[in-house]
């Protein structure tokens, strides 16, 4: 860690390190609060456009099978989403993050990559790849996009074949004639499996059996799956993933999935093996591709030097949303646990903006 002294940083009160949905709404409570973008406050983000992981999603991602992109606070989405549901999310989503931005005067500092954060007393450091900062608090909304997480088989680096995250997923096409592995319980894995079954061969892994969920997921199902999602980081403990709480929602894809005997789900291998993987029972599988749908993890690692974490691998969250960190209450997270979701991410970032800028007794 180079040490630069304070007085070569730019200082400001609040520093919110991402752009997508979780910094953006955050950036616009803070602005409604009285504070000045680009003096008060800057918002830091690595990307090289706006739309926040939005920009990188997989071409076939539409607005037509995103589960919902909500509203920013202050202006919605319709009018940047147009009537065309198979315009892809990941060209609709940054249009509107991006008149979002000029809109309301935001001063988005990218591309620039925070790559750690450290505490200097008075002020926390933010080292990036750009400037140095000096800041009284941040609020930290890096998602987990940047995060994909691949749980470790023994082979695997012994695999022959192509084995990928949904991350750099981009096309079902590119399987055509290969026999794709698909590994995960999720709604990723659900909709990639959908439209790989339809070019090519393909097999169906999860740990556990799905947990299928019959009916609509109405407003209070969603309210239950926060409320045990915010129980766990109010305990310290690592948020699971998303359909650990949801179930997965069965759908006229999903019906139309069970009658081409798609989802004819095998249990966990035990091994990778160099042409594909094996079973506990010695059962074997030739397969030319892994495909893991096995999601994310919180991209925090820049926050390392702040020791926000427990022994439980969790951090412990505190305030009116669970967005504060109980060991510093300088740091808030938003986009992380319960607010890991678009309307989430609004939520959240009113009351992370709220809470850090009374701390700081920038506002009454
Ligand atoms: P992101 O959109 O990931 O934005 C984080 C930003 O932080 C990025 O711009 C990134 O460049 C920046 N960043 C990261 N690290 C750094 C760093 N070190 N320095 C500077 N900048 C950094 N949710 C829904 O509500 N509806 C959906 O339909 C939906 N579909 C999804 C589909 C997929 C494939 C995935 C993976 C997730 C989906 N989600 C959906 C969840 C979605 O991630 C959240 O809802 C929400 O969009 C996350 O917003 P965010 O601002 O927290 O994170």
């Amino acid at each position: 860690m180079t040490d630069f002294p304070i007085h070569a940083a730019l200082k400001l009160d609040i520093a919110v390190i991402g752009a997508g949905q979780a910094g953006l709404s955050s950036a616009y409570h803070l602005k409604k609060l009285g504070l000045v973008p680009g003096r008060d406050f800057m918002v830091l983000d690595e990307a090289p456009r706006s739309g926040g992981a939005w920009q990188f999603r997989w071409p076939s991602l539409t607005l037509s099978t995103v589960n919902r992109v909500h509203d920013l606070p202050g202006l919605g989405f319709a009018q940047f989403a147009g009537d065309d549901e198979t315009v892809k999310a990941s060209v609709a989503v940054p249009h509107y993050f991006s008149a979002y931005e000029d809109h309301f005067d935001l001063k988005v500092l990218r591309p620039t990559k925070v790559t750690m954060v450290c505490d200097r007393g008075e002020r926390l450091r933010i080292e990036s790849d750009r400037a140095l900062f000096a800041v009284r608090g941040i609020i930290n909304a890096t998602g987990t996009w940047e995060n994909p997480y691949i749980p470790s088989y023994p082979g695997a680096d012994r695999f022959g074949g192509r084995s990928l995250h949904t991350r750099d997923f981009r096309s079902a096409e590119a399987f055509a004639g290969q026999h794709v592995l698909v590994v995960g319980g999720g709604v990723s894995a659900i909709q990639l499996l959908d439209q790989i079954s339809r070019v090519t061969r393909t097999t169906w892994v999860t740990r556990t059996p799905p947990r299928w969920r019959e009916g609509p997921f109405d407003e209070d199902a969603g309210r239950k799956a926060v409320a045990m999602v915010e129980e766990r980081v109010r305990a310290g403990l690592p948020p699971r993933g998303v359909v650990s709480v949801t179930g997965l929602p069965v759908t006229p894809a999903i019906e139309s999935m069970r009658k081409r005997g798609v989802l004819d789900r095998q249990p966990m291998f035990s091994e990778i093996t160099p042409t594909g993987v094996r079973w506990e029972d010695g059962m074997e599988l030739d397969v030319d591709v892994i495909l893991w749908c096995t999601g994310f993890r919180s991209s925090l690692d820049h926050l390392a030097p702040l020791l926000l974490q427990e022994e439980s691998g969790g951090i412990t969250m505190t305030g009116r949303l669970a967005t504060q960190v109980a060991k510093d209450p300088r740091v808030h997270l938003v986009g992380y646990g319960p607010s890991a979701s678009t309307i989430g991410a609004n939520r959240a970032g009113a009351a992370a903006a709220r809470e850090l800028a009374s701390f700081l007794d920038l506002v009454d």
